[in-house]
């Protein structure tokens, strides 16, 4: 069944130009007075090989509508309650208006997946729009251009979950998604220069979580404590806050823990089982996720429960080995957890642990160095030459095997999209290439190009 993508926001942030790049086809009117009245469109898009179809709700909302009420509500309701995904559009440039959160209300509500779009971002001019709709709580939002066709390929990333594949013959490209095309040569180090800058200015976003009891509130405390730059009056330590504002070494910090930091004023919650929509809501903020482990007790069933939902959520993940000054003989425990880790964890193979002690404030400064660089690793994107590059490499080691007496041919690799890496490879029948294979190109891959400790993403797509 062909999947239904509903393009919803207020006006004017750029639906029906969205919803024209897709079709691709002048169907939509646009217009820059808002709320230009228009009917609801559907049409039948494509993205790369996806093939879906797109629902414009530009002009169900009512046009000076600050609340959204009545029959054009409804109509907008419907239209999101029968679409796979939605795709909620706001306007990088102008930042959030109190519309936006309606929307976000109103999709929250709703409960359908939602992938968020802070349209307008071309040339990297609505970055700052973008990074205020973290706040929405959507998750990472995709930076695009409707108008220009810029992130499309993230576009493309973040849609493959919800859409199948057209068959490969009936694939229409309308926008370049092919490597061959785009293929740039060695932009990498450009875009690890603009990251870097990037980086001074904007807050890297961490988020410790953990059992109760794993010592969350005492690191986050020592964290923040005098010898650090609070940023802000008082910043705000109280029992709703759910973040707090910090320098490191010059560097913005923004550090979020909701349970941890709330449970100093609520005794009472030390027995309270890990709230899952406390963490879920933390890590979701977050771009770096520090795993604090009693180090006494490590790796528990609730620990790994925790990792899982960081490497489902796709963020970089560090792990905190906490009261390290209980530990007796430390080389052996040392070495223990990071086999036990590796064992545990395959799919973050590698990840950074870190050896702590909150109460003392030992290692902090290791943590911090290893949130830096696994964040850095977690905004890697990997130039389509060197992915090809490797590609040949490891396939002349190790080919694909043969099926039914014929050999899967993989033509080539690229990374559609970072924070996490996300990879597609092209091949000639994906849908039976071994599962042990392709975990054997993810590992070769995560040590080829360093990319320890964040979760990796591969699809396989069919392509001659
Ligand atoms: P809608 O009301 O949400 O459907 O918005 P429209 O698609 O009608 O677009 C509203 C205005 O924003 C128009 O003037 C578009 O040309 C403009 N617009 C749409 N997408 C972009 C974009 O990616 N960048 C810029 N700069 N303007 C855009
Ligand atoms: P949370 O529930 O994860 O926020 O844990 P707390 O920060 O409240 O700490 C739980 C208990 O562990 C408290 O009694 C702390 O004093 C203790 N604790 C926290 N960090 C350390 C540490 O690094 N070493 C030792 N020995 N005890 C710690």
């Amino acid at each position: 069944m062909t999947a239904t993508v509903a393009i919803v926001g207020r006006p004017n942030v750029g639906k029906s130009t969205l919803f024209n790049r897709l079709v691709g086809k002048k169907l939509a009117l646009v217009d820059d007075t808002p709320g230009v009245t228009r009917d609801r469109r559907e049409g039948d898009a494509h993205l790369g090989d996806l093939s879906f179809t797109i629902v414009d709700t530009a002009g169900l909302e009512e046009a000076d509508a600050e609340s959204l009420s009545g029959r054009m509500r409804a109509q907008t309701e419907e239209a999101i309650r029968s679409a796979t995904v939605v795709l909620f559009v706001i306007d990088a440039r102008t930042g959030l208006i109190p519309m936006d959160r309606h929307f976000a209300e109103m999709l929250r509500r709703i409960d359908v997946p939602s992938i968020l779009i802070a349209n307008k971002a071309e040339g990297r001019l609505g970055e700052a729009g973008a990074w205020e709709a973290y706040g929405l709580g959507f998750g990472d939002p995709i930076a695009l251009s409707a108008e220009h066709g810029e992130g499309m390929a993230d576009l493309y990333a973040a849609l493959m979950p919800y859409v199948d594949a057209a068959d490969a013959e009936a694939a229409v490209t309308d926008v370049p998604l092919d490597p061959r095309e785009t293929a740039g040569g060695e932009d990498e180090d450009e875009d690890e220069e603009a990251a870097a800058a990037l980086a001074r200015t904007i807050p890297l976003r961490i988020c410790v979580t953990g059992r109760p009891n794993a010592g969350k509130s005492t690191l986050i405390n020592k964290l923040i404590g005098e010898d650090r730059m609070l940023v802000g009056p008082e910043a705000g330590i109280t029992r709703d806050s759910i973040s707090v504002d910090w320098e490191w070494h010059g560097r913005p910090v923004k550090l979020f823990d909701t349970a941890g930091l709330r449970r100093k004023a609520r005794v009472q919650d030390k027995l309270e089982k890990l709230s899952v929509a406390d963490a879920l809501r933390a890590v979701r903020f977050a771009e770096v996720v520090v795993v604090c482990l009693d180090a006494t007790i490590p790796f528990e069933k609730q620990d790994l429960q925790i990792v899982d939902l960081v490497v489902k959520e796709g963020r970089a993940l560090v792990i905190a080995l906490n009261k390290w000054d209980l530990i007796e003989d430390r080389v052996a425990a040392w070495k223990k957890m990071r086999e036990t880790c590796d064992h545990l964890l395959p799919q973050v193979r590698g990840v950074p642990m870190v050896r702590l002690s909150g109460l003392m404030g030992e290692g902090l400064e290791d943590l911090m160095k290893a949130a830096e660089a696994v964040h850095r690793t977690w905004n890697r994107r990997i130039s389509t030459a060197k992915m090809n590059r490797w590609l040949e490499g490891v396939l002349e080691r190790h080919p694909p095997p043969a099926v039914s007496g014929r050999r899967i041919r993989i033509r080539y690799a690229t990374q559609v999209k970072a924070r996490p890496p996300h990879f597609v490879l092209f091949c000639s029948r994906p849908e039976v290439l071994p599962d042990s294979y392709t975990r054997y190109l993810v590992n070769d891959l995560r040590e080829r190009f360093e990319l320890a400790g964040v979760p990796l993403r591969l699809s396989l797509r069919a392509g001659d």
